[in-house]
């Protein structure tokens, strides 16, 4: 089945981009990676009247560490990041997520922007943003406005993104020292969106307890999901079997699974408790 008619635009520089979002509004949509969008168009369930690609705006294809942050552009592909040494060191969590999304093909075009923007129930890094309390920069033209990860992700598909707007970048809190990370997920096959998954970034003080934590996990709601209950149980203790089985007891009563063809609710709820004890263990390493 191939997409309803549209018009096609490629800017070549960001203010031309987003003149031309402006002038368009709700008739325009931002083609980026086309990983997501393309298909959603063939099979006729998005029809925009206008295509904006992003794909010549090379201004906005950077990885960059700025003021304590890891930087992330909206044309840097999936696989330019899970490839930057810059990713690795300042944001582990996002580099071990990123071999999980899609196959390799499907990064090679898709961005991370993208993966946000698109706020997918099911995929890895709206989970990671979450988890690490990232900031979407989102841009319109002669306006831009920084929104938590927390606020950016509405629904299933929906993201607080205006017309007119768009994601122009990502923020990433850079690594602290004491930090553990990790991420895991059940897909039904490799190359697959996840069933669910876990993304946690644990800071350990110079004690060993629990100084700052961010738990999300994916396939718990209609968007990645914090774990607020599992947090508390964990805040200011030692990351030990104790704690960990505390914070699992949590899980339960904290999500609200999507039920469909790959899972119904209730397999998701038993292994959001699983994953989400088996990531704190590997977070934990040898003393869990
Ligand atoms: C076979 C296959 C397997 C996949 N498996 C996974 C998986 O396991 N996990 C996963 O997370 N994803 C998976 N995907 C989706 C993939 O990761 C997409 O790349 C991603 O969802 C969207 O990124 P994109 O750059 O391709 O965006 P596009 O497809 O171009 O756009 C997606 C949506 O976001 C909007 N958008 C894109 N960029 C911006 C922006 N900067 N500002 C505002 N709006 C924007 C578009 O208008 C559109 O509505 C898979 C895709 C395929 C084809």
């Amino acid at each position: 089945m191939k997409p309803a008619p549209f018009r096609f635009t490629a800017p070549g520089a960001r203010a031309e981009l987003l003149q031309t979002l402006a002038e368009h509004g709700d008739a325009a949509r931002v083609l980026a990676g086309g990983q997501s969008l393309v298909p959603l168009m063939n099979m006729r369930m998005v029809q925009p009247a206008l295509l904006v690609s992003i794909n010549l705006c090379r201004e906005l294809d950077y990885i960059r560490v700025e003021d304590g942050a890891l930087v992330i552009g909206a044309l840097t592909r999936q696989s330019t990041a899970e490839q930057s040494p810059l990713v690795h060191r300042h944001c582990p969590l996002l580099a071990a997520a990123l071999p999980w999304v899609g196959g390799m093909a499907n990064r090679n075009r898709g961005t991370v922007c993208g993966s946000l923007a698109h706020a997918d129930p099911l995929a890895e890094l709206p989970a990671v943003a979450l988890a690490l309390e990232a900031q979407m920069v989102v841009s319109r033209a002669g306006a831009t406005r920084h929104v938590s990860a927390r606020d950016f992700f509405v629904d299933a598909l929906t993201s607080c993104l205006q017309p007119g707007e768009m994601l122009e970048a990502v923020r990433f809190p850079a690594a602290r020292p004491g930090d553990r990370v990790a991420f895991l997920e059940i897909a039904n096959r490799s190359h697959a969106f996840a069933v669910a998954g876990a993304a946690l970034r644990v800071t350990l003080d110079a004690d060993g307890r629990c100084s700052a934590l961010g738990i999300a996990v994916i396939g718990g709601g209609s968007t990645a999901r914090r774990l607020a209950g599992a947090e508390r149980a964990l805040q200011g203790r030692a990351l030990d079997r104790a704690a960990i089985d505390d914070a699992v007891a949590t899980v339960g009563a904290e999500v609200d699974p999507i039920a469909d063809i790959h899972a119904d609710a209730g397999y998701r709820r038993h292994a959001l408790g699983v994953l989400v004890g088996r990531a704190l263990r590997n977070a934990a390493g040898a003393s869990a």
